[in-house]
């Protein structure tokens, strides 16, 4: 696995990892994967069928069946188009149990692996990519921003009122960076990269001068 060119990307929710990482991968001609929507996509399918995003076992069996296949921006769970559900309330609140289910991230952690290795190297972004998924990664960044202008940022994409997203931004990050499993972390050998005073466009071309000399 050496070999690949993986840039991995860690950080908490609405840092603007996706739209960063997007960018960086069409820059450096590699594919992009959402680890997220993956996650997601579970919390989907363990919704759709009636279950309790806590009931361990079940949601474990979920992941060992289910059929998720990314494509561009969108997904299909068990072939049904999520690419919207996935994004929605009741998705959103669900996701962190599902995602604190060891099993469940032992399952998408492989299928992570795999997917990069059949696509020959990736940018892919998560929580725990630079340190669980990727560890050796030749690049790996840890994007932040303070929670106000997350809200601010997710409130001008999809509407709502920023006080009530902060809140929901700041619940999500702390059962992310607290649960035993794989907790969102500065990976150790990440750069931080904060993109509160930045355009998009700053934050790519900081990233693209960091990547090694062989691989820019
Ligand atoms: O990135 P996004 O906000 O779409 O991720 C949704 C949720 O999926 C996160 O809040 C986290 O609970 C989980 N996640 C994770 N590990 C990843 C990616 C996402 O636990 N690598």
């Amino acid at each position: 696995m050496s070999d690949l060119l993986v840039v991995a990307i860690d950080g908490p929710a609405g840092a603007g990892k996706s739209t960063v990482g997007r960018a960086v991968a069409a820059r450096l001609d590699l594919a992009y994967l959402d680890t997220g929507a993956m996650y997601r996509g579970v919390t989907f399918g363990v919704l759709r069928r009636g279950l309790d995003p806590g009931d361990v076992e079940s949601v474990a069996r979920v992941a060992a069946a289910i059929d998720i296949r990314l494509a561009g921006e969108g997904i299909t769970v068990d072939g049904v188009d999520a690419s919207i559900e996935i994004r929605g309330r009741e998705v959103t609140s669900a996701v962190s149990a599902v995602a604190a289910n060891s099993s469940v991230r032992t399952e998408l952690v492989r299928r992570q692996r795999e997917w990069v290795i059949a696509h020959g190297g990736a940018v892919v972004e998560g929580r725990d990519i630079g340190s669980v998924v990727f560890p050796d990664a030749p690049l790996k960044l840890y994007i932040t921003a303070s929670a106000r202008v997350r809200a601010e940022r997710r409130v001008a994409e999809i509407g709502g009122d920023v006080d009530e997203v902060e809140a929901s931004i700041i619940e999500r990050d702390r059962k992310d960076s607290t649960r035993d499993d794989s907790p969102l972390t500065e990976a150790s050998g990440s750069i931080v990269v904060d993109t509160s005073g930045l355009s998009i466009d700053e934050v790519v071309e900081q990233i693209l001068r960091l990547l090694p000399d062989d691989q820019s």
